[in-house]
């Protein structure tokens, strides 16, 4: 059996893309980077979702020897011009600070009406294996935002985010209601015919 690694330490990443793997009858082992502690963080240079995993899943293939997944996500407002982007997760200057980046991104928005908040989480996959093979593959869940957050589940921008086939906030949902249409599993479900080509 084939080992894959997922570059994340997040358990629910891992259970996600394992649910995956094994609802489409693939037989490969999947570990995340706990199982290798000594993998050094990567720096995400990439100016794309897409160019971000990549980076990531080929310096895990390479540090591991395995063939490696990672993917890279965000927020993409229109109005904005597709911002925060790859800056999502540091929009309001501090790095993982949810609360300051969804109350910057309210406040910058403020003025906008309803008919002008569309948005969507966008999130890359890429797949390298060891050789420097690479695929990348992308999925994507459309809303509206806003104007002020709802529901505590979920994380990041998920309580100002209503995806256009719901009438709740993704933080309002459960998490088997997200994964089923979110941007990651999306593009974690778009992966299987790529695992499939290459890993057989
Ligand atoms: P990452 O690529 O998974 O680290 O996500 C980068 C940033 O994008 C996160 O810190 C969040 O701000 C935002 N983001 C990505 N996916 C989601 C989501 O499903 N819900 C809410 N925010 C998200």
């Amino acid at each position: 059996m084939t080992r894959l690694i997922l570059a994340t330490r997040n358990a629910g990443k891992i259970t996600e893309l394992r649910a995956i793997l094994t609802d489409a009858g693939l037989p490969h082992e999947l570990v995340g980077t706990d199982a290798y502690p000594e993998i050094p963080d990567v720096r995400e240079t990439g100016v794309t979702f897409a160019e971000n995993a990549l980076l990531k899943a080929h310096a895990l293939a390479r540090a591991t020897g395995l063939p490696a997944v990672a993917d890279d996500s965000g927020l993409c407002v229109d109005v904005l011009g597709g911002a925060p982007g790859i800056f999502s997760a540091r929009w309001a200057g501090r790095h993982g600070d949810d609360k300051a980046n969804l109350d910057l991104l309210l406040a910058q928005l403020s003025d906008i009406s309803e008919d002008h908040r569309a948005a969507h989480f966008a999130c890359a996959a890429a797949l390298a294996l060891p050789d420097g093979t690479e695929r990348v593959v992308e999925g994507r869940l459309r809303g509206t935002l806003r104007f002020e957050p709802a529901g505590t589940n979920g994380f990041g921008y998920d309580p100002i985010l209503q995806p256009d086939t719901d009438t709740r906030t993704c933080a309002e949902l459960t998490p088997e209601e997200k994964n089923a249409i979110s941007h990651r599993g999306k593009a974690f479900r778009a992966l299987v015919p790529v695992v499939r080509e290459l890993l057989g």
